[in-house]
């Protein structure tokens, strides 16, 4: 199948639309597989279902946080993990693991979020 430029333009309309990807293809005589594949790579944005976004309100706060930082902290998009912590730990379950379970001679490559240690090395 080839992408033409006038399909790649309904394409971003019918997107922005907020078409389902099935509904997309049957417009455009794609397959839905397509569809999702010609977005991702035009990085068109997800589209929130109307319905999540009615249900985007923040669930109420039970506990405290995980403090994993995510990300590099001198970029915007840095954040802390904020998953449940687990009892009497700073961080969720999954990072509690990776925080008590260094091991072997190359803790610091193991150390911190993967995105965190990618953007280490490369400054
Ligand atoms: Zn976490």
């Amino acid at each position: 199948m080839t992408w033409t430029p006038d399909l790649v333009a309904q394409l971003k309309v019918l997107w922005e639309q907020g078409e389902s990807t099935a509904e997309i293809g049957r417009r455009l005589g794609v397959s839905k597989n397509a569809v999702v594949g010609k977005a991702h790579r035009l990085a068109l944005q997800a589209r929130p279902s109307p319905i999540r976004r009615r249900r985007a309100a923040k669930p109420v706060v039970k506990g405290p946080r995980c403090q994993w930082p995510i990300g590099d902290p001198r970029s915007v998009e840095f954040r802390f993990c904020e998953e449940e912590a687990a009892p009497g730990k700073p961080y969720c379950e999954g990072h509690c693991q990776m925080a008590y379970t260094r091991s072997g001679s190359s803790a610091s490559e193991r150390s911190g979020s993967g995105a965190a240690a990618a953007a280490t090395k490369a400054a």
